[in-house]
């Protein structure tokens, strides 16, 4: 998982730092948009770049997208309660520009993208299909009442739009994948300092 906190985080600080300035169209108030536009590209782009290195190394011919068509802003330009959508909670015309720079740097390496509704992909168990109301989101763990799967709701999610593409795809027992990676996903946190992507446990096991 790659969080997008360090997004929000700017939205957060720059708007914080623009409302310092007297006047929208300074200087400085035109400076720091411009400042936060380069960071969020940057952080689009190194966030694509490390989703199809990955991929590349892992041998994945193709990456599936949750598409959030009909997903927009509002007349006020605020984002629209995405809901289901957890931790991705970018706008959604940032979200189509991720997706196109993950389009064209998969396409590079040959690896297909493709698009598909996220309908009913949260309410929906990833592991026995079922979606009859004996699941539950509790502290972002989805919890199925029928078969026991408790897994991290972003994953679960996830599996369900990949599986909308590949369901013969195994999704337990496969070679790189630990009992439990279903609750407890690997979670990469953007690091400010090197404007890179880095395992939660810093340290030895950083990856390359
Ligand atoms: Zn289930």
């Amino acid at each position: 998982m790659y969080p997008g906190g360090a997004l929000k985080e700017d939205i957060y600080y720059f708007a914080k730092e623009r409302a310092k300035c007297d006047d929208s169209a300074s200087w400085e108030a035109r400076r720091l948009d411009r400042k936060q536009t380069e960071r969020r590209t940057h952080f689009l782009h190194t966030l694509s770049k490390r989703i199809v290195s990955a991929c590349k190394q892992r041998s994945v011919g193709t990456i599936v997208i949750g598409d959030l068509g009909g997903i927009r802003d509002d007349e006020n330009g605020d984002a629209r309660n995405w809901g289901d959508h957890g931790n991705l909670d970018l706008h959604g015309w940032a979200f189509d520009r991720f997706t196109s720079m993950l389009e064209y740097k998969a396409e590079d390496e040959g690896i297909e993208v493709v698009r598909k509704s996220e309908r009913d992909t949260s309410k929906t168990c990833s592991s026995c299909g079922t979606k009859d109301g004996n699941q539950r989101i509790e502290r972002g763990l989805y919890v199925c009442d029928d078969c026991g799967t408790v897994a991290n709701a972003d994953v679960n999610g996830a599996e369900n739009i990949r599986r909308k593409v590949l369901p013969n795809l195994a999704t337990d027992g496969g070679r790189d994948r630990d009992n439990g990676w279903m609750a407890q996903p690997a979670v990469h946190l953007f690091d400010r300092s090197e404007g890179s992507f880095a395992p939660r446990e810093q340290g030895s096991n950083r990856e390359p």
